[in-house]
């Protein structure tokens, strides 16, 4: 790990969530196809509970926690959340309590998807659940996850809350600080472009930050999956000088660093498009990747919309980021069958 990412994380608490570096491979057919040197760097195995992105930014969301003398985890997102499947198996694995709340986020869904998937695991996994009945209010979501802790509290337990709206210091971007330090020491970097999915920004904010601090100057391309590109590079803007803030350096990201694009969003979030389905759909059946229908299917459906209109060079070298989101797949079991199988 490099000693500048080390010294800019050091004085945080961290719980240690994963026992290896995940790997970097080719994805050799996609690439042919795309006219690219394509290669995947597979935060889809950090190893718990099916894994993904949410590990990380974990490892210092808990440390945190578990300094306070927390003994419950709170936490919010939409009903098939990664974040809130993975806190749920983490709080276990340290031997607290966990209350979830799940946003209606995404309209025309059916049982599956209230039911399988992320909402099954939450359940194995001993969360308790709460709903909340609109999705776009994530000061709404932030203030009603509290009062379950205040009440909490007043039952002598000791509760930590994961806040989701902005403007909290972003704990979860050291995690990919981490990262970033990850991918030089595996000497992944010896690429021009890294595509991730953008949706809080916690992740693109803390790879973009700890990538600039280590002096890599190549492209990192964010996927809008929840807002528009103007909205969210503006929030990129935001979450990387609260980071700077928070590490006490100066902010090593200017506006020109930050690209965002969101030609394969609509109609929303977590809403299969056509282009999702055609990612999902050639990943599974060129390299036996599976990718997500929420996150990393648009992501990649991103990544491929740039490779086809030049965004990215033919012939240049791109590192995708796998960020999980598996168990979505059997939630979203009805869009699979009528909009990627039948493609
Ligand atoms: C949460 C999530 C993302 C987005 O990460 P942010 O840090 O919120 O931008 C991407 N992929 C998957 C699978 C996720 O669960």
């Amino acid at each position: 790990m490099s000693d500048a990412i080390d010294r800019l994380i050091a004085p945080f608490p961290r719980t240690r969530l994963l026992s290896w570096a995940t790997p970097v491979e080719a994805l050799p057919r996609l690439g042919d196809r795309l006219g690219i040197d394509l290669r995947v760097k597979r935060d889809d195995l950090t190893g718990i509970a099916f894994g993904g992105n949410k590990v990380r930014k974990l490892e210092f969301y808990l440390g945190q926690a578990r300094h306070e003398g927390a003994d419950t985890l709170l936490i919010t997102g939409a009903v098939q959340s990664n974040f809130v499947r993975v806190a749920a198996a983490c709080a276990a694995r340290l031997g607290m309590d966990c209350h979830v709340q799940l946003e209606e986020r995404v309209p025309g869904q059916g049982d599956t998807y209230r039911s399988s998937g992320n909402v099954l695991l939450d359940d194995l996994l001993g969360a308790t659940r709460y709903s909340y009945p609109v999705g776009e209010d994530e000061a709404g979501a932030d203030a009603r996850l509290h009062e379950i802790a205040a009440d909490l509290t007043h039952r002598g337990r000791r509760p930590y809350v994961i806040p989701l709206s902005p403007g909290h210091p972003p704990l979860g971007s050291l995690g990919y600080l981490v990262c970033a330090a990850e991918l030089m020491a595996q000497g992944a970097l010896d690429v021009d472009t890294i595509v991730l999915g953008s949706g809080s920004g916690l992740t693109h904010s803390g790879l973009l930050f700890g990538l600039r601090t280590l002096g890599w100057r190549g492209r990192v391309v964010g996927i809008c999956v929840r807002r528009a590109a103007a909205a969210q590079a503006e929030r990129l803007l935001r979450h990387c000088e609260r980071l700077a803030a928070l590490l006490q350096v100066a902010v090593p990201v200017g506006p020109g660093d930050i690209e965002v694009h969101d030609d394969v969003l609509a109609p929303g979030y977590g809403q299969v498009n056509d282009p999702v389905a055609d990612a999902m759909r050639l990943a599974a059946r060129l390299d036996g990747m599976l990718v997500d229908p929420v996150y990393t299917a648009r992501a990649l459906a991103g990544l491929i919309a740039c490779a086809a209109d030049g965004r990215i060079a033919a012939g240049s070298r791109a590192l995708f980021l796998h960020t999980g989101g598996l168990p979505a797949l059997f939630a979203y079991e009805t869009d699979l069958r009528s909009r990627v199988l039948n493609g």
